[in-house]
């Protein structure tokens, strides 16, 4: 186990080392490559960086919801429920860790009981993830059968069965097209409807998706995830498709059901400040990497890789209003294994880059918080301009020429709406 994540306690979920791969006709794409984060119970953990990295992908197969031709190939994802562990500790006792499950060593079967159950998740565009031919109110109810079949299934570990008959098991078995929603259910979508804010909960739940507005229809979203109280909810850009008035709401929902239920919440987002407004802990992605992980405060305060001080210098300055932003120079690289090469996969847009970086480099802990880590040489090692790659070195690359005012030597400490930007002021990506 790296040493950093050792050091935390109650962590409900910890990856490590966990691989993704996609095998298509171009050749192998490394999306997610050695991931290494660990999340505390009722902790927000943000992960952020730019469309491309890899974080959605991480998220999918922490949720186990990789289709071919992704796959998993590599890590472990423990997860901690001391009544799961108890349940599964006879038939696997190679995935058990005390109260801990290595998903990875279950079958796929057992692993994709735990969706909605224990895991659950918010996609990014709810206007495609509805069905538009079904009311919000049956397909909420639909999500509150699937998890009492789950449970109603001797495999599942939860024990639910409010109203679940045998019967309509197997008719939801047999007649996979049919729906079935008993009354209990569409009772428990109301609720549902009515505790994630929508008015007039019982005439809504009888309207169809496009009659709802697209905040309306974020939290109906919501309201589908929470249909089986999840432990763990994956929000992926949960905001991203809202003007900023409903993003506010959206994320004061989730800080009020957070606090409500007691849920843990992994965050995927481009949007800094949606970070600094909801994160306990952030890991910032990279092509396929964390390059830098900690709490909030040690990424947005003392930050180590160039990625992160790219990132937070990409966002807009309400007090330099006016002013151009500053974007990071480039693209994210091709993810592809033989384009990749066995270098920093930022160093072709990194104005630091020097020999070392030729190399690529381990994660290092540094002297932030015990779980402060950075796949960066300037952790410790300090920037040296004789040691510089030339600017031209990375041929057909952007990368800034001169510019090496990026860094943790950099950091203005009075510049704290920068490093703390109101979610309002970080509605898009700047690349
Ligand atoms: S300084 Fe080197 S190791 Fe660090 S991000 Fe830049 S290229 Fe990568």
């Amino acid at each position: 186990m790296p040493e950093v994540l050792a050091n935390m306690t109650d962590e409900i979920l910890r990856v490590e080392g966990l691989k993704t791969r996609f095998f298509t006709d171009e050749g192998q794409v490394n999306a997610v490559d050695g991931v290494d984060l660990a999340i505390e119970r009722g902790d927000t953990y943000g992960i952020v960086g730019e469309s491309g990295s890899g974080k959605s992908v991480t998220a999918r197969s922490i949720i186990d919801l990789i289709d071919s031709p992704g796959e998993i190939t590599d890590g472990e994802i423990w997860y901690r429920n001391r009544e799961f562990a108890d349940a599964v500790a006879d038939d696997y006792p190679d995935a058990i860790d005390d109260d801990q499950v290595d998903l990875l060593r279950i079958p796929p079967s057992i692993r994709r009981s735990l969706r909605g159950t224990h895991f659950s998740m918010i996609f990014q565009d709810p206007q495609s993830s509805f069905n538009p031919s079904i009311t919000v109110g049956e397909q909420i109810a639909e999500a509150v059968e699937v998890q009492q079949r789950a449970s109603a299934n001797p495999r599942s570990t939860r024990a639910r069965s409010q109203n679940y008959t045998l019967t309509s098991m197997a008719l939801g078995t047999v007649l996979q097209s049919k729906r079935y929603v008993t009354s209990a259910s569409r009772e428990r979508a109301i609720e549902l409807l009515e505790l994630v804010g929508i008015p007039d909960p019982v005439e809504r739940a009888d309207e169809y998706p496009h009659e709802y507005s697209g905040g309306m229809l974020q939290r109906a979203m919501i309201a589908q995830a929470l249909a089986g109280e999840p432990d763990i909810l994956v929000a992926d850009e949960p905001t991203t498709a809202l003007d900023v008035t409903i993003q506010a709401q959206i994320l004061d929902l989730l800080d009020d059901l957070k606090a409500e239920t007691g849920m843990t919440i992994l965050l995927i987002t481009h949007n800094l400040g949606v970070v600094a407004r909801m994160c306990d802990r952030v890991g910032v992605m990279y092509a396929g990497e964390i390059v830098e992980r900690g709490t909030l405060e040690d990424v947005f305060d003392d930050y180590v890789h160039p990625y992160t001080a790219g990132l937070l210098g990409s966002v807009p300055d309400l007090e330099g209003a006016g002013g151009r932003l500053q974007p990071i120079s480039g693209n994210v690289p091709s993810l592809l294994d033989h384009e990749m090469g066995d270098r920093c996969h930022f160093a072709d847009r990194c104005p630091k880059a020097m020999e070392n970086c030729l190399n690529h480099p381990p994660e290092y802990p540094t002297s932030g918080s015990d779980d402060h880590a950075v796949r960066c040489v300037l952790a410790e090692t300090e920037y040296d301009d004789e040691k510089a790659l030339p600017d031209d070195y990375f041929v057909g690359t952007d990368r800034p020429a001169g510019d090496k005012h990026v860094g943790p030597d950099d950091r203005d400490e009075d510049d704290e709406e920068r490093r703390h930007p109101p979610a309002e002021t970080t509605g898009g990506e700047h690349q």
